[in-house]
């Protein structure tokens, strides 16, 4: 798997992975670096991972926080 060049994002990316969440890769038309899935298939928690976000920083909170949503809500059921 190629490596997201940003150390921010890299660092969400593998938070995500270590979740049980998916990296998939997307096609060479696509602006995007890669998809994350959470590992349920939650229709909601999945988004693109942008190669050049405007804030890098911000992108990886993101991340991280869709990550979040998923664990709170399996820790609701
Ligand atoms: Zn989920």
């Amino acid at each position: 798997m190629i490596k997201h060049p940003n150390k921010g994002i890299r660092e969400a990316i593998t938070y995500a992975i270590s979740k049980g969440w998916k990296q998939v890769e997307t096609g060479k038309s696509s602006h995007a670096f890669c998809r994350l899935k959470c590992s349920k298939l939650h229709s909601e928690h999945q988004m693109s991972v942008w190669s050049t976000p405007k804030s890098a920083h911000q992108h990886a909170l993101q991340i991280r926080r869709k990550v979040a949503q998923c664990l709170l809500e399996e820790a609701s059921i």
